[in-house]
């Protein structure tokens, strides 16, 4: 993989990375402390991809923006990768700015709306459910209340969105973008694909610095997220080489093809450690973090840890590598098969 020589763009200003597109770089108040959005320009105006995390901090640099760069620019729309808030944050905050329409895909939309508009007591139970039944104790329950931070603080009111689907086309002034959607970090993520010019907007699925987190399917606990993330990371590397890769988080680089090998050998190594493990004893979700992880992980970081923990056990379970009961407290135990 090869970075890009591109540099990153400051607070209030724009990095035009090709003809039509343009790269800007907000804060987030996280270990993962910032996320790229990208602005493309269109024969009906600037499509926006990506509104950032509800935060004073990024009303602010959308203000700065507006004021700035984007000061003769008419905006066409918004475009949403997928439901997380980093992503997402902003979405409704902007369609009142500028009275646009706005796109995601059915299952971004469906978990966005459902998180956003549920009970906080209901929010809690579910992480609930998802501790308990990684075999969390009672005490540890209790003591990370506090770090699973409420979704509707992190996303202004949901904006109205046009559901949109894989293979859908964008014309943008110099280029023609094709929708794809995936699963694994998110339920049906976009990402664009110019492969005319040769141009990637990967989203949160292809990052080169990090592995991109597989998330709990709170409403379906068997869906085999990784299995699905490995099967993009396979298709994906049809883009080659010489695509230019811009990804929501680090930098752009080329050798994406590459990148998503070195991704599907990082999972396939976790899957051998648990495999390994598996050979010896049973173990639960929160037996396997140990394993899979070689650092401690932190309170802020366990619901994370225990999604990609999870998954990666649920693939080995419906791959028939592994098989799960579950106890009477709802805990799930996994041994070899
Ligand atoms: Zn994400």
């Amino acid at each position: 993989m090869t970075k890009l020589e591109i540099t990153k763009p400051n607070f209030g200003e724009l990095t035009q990375v090709a003809s039509d597109l343009y790269w800007a770089h907000f804060e987030l108040p996280f270990r993962l402390n910032h996320v790229n959005l990208f602005l493309m320009d269109t024969p009906n105006g600037w499509l926006i991809l990506d509104a950032g995390l509800k935060s004073d901090h990024s009303e602010e640099h959308w203000e700065a923006l507006i004021k700035g760069p984007m000061k003769s620019q008419k905006v066409a729309g918004l475009l949403i990768t997928h439901y997380h808030p980093d992503h997402i944050g902003m979405a409704g905050w902007l369609q009142k700015k500028f009275d646009i329409a706005c796109y995601t895909t059915e299952k971004e939309h469906f978990t966005a709306k459902t998180f956003r508009s549920m009970p906080d007591d209901e929010y809690a139970k579910i992480f609930r459910n998802v501790f308990v039944r990684a075999g969390m104790s009672e005490e540890d329950i209790i003591a990370m209340g506090p770090a699973t931070r409420l979704y509707k603080n992190r996303v202004h009111e949901l904006p109205e969105f046009e559901i949109i689907k894989a293979g859908h086309e964008i014309i943008s002034n110099e280029g023609k973008w094709i929708v794809r959607t995936d699963s694994g970090h998110s339920p049906e993520h976009i990402s664009l694909l110019d492969s005319e010019r040769k141009l990637y907007l990967s989203g949160d699925f292809l990052l080169p610095r990090i592995s991109p987190n597989i998330s709990d399917n709170f409403f379906d606990p068997l869906d085999d997220r990784l299995g699905k993330y490995l099967k993009y990371l396979n298709e994906i590397q049809s883009i080659g080489s010489e695509t230019l890769v811009f990804p929501c988080h680090d930098w752009p680089f080329k050798d994406g093809a590459q990148r998503a090998q070195a991704l599907i050998d990082h999972h396939n190594h976790r899957l051998n450690l648990l495999i390994n493990e598996l050979e010896k004893r049973t173990i639960t979700i929160m037996d396997s973090i140990s394993i899979i992880f070689d650092r401690k992980i932190g309170n802020e970081q366990m619901h994370f840890a225990i999604g990609e923990a999870r998954a990666h056990l649920i693939h080995l379970d419906v791959t028939g590598k592994a098989k799960s009961v579950i106890d009477d407290n709802g805990t799930v135990h996994y041994s070899i098969t």
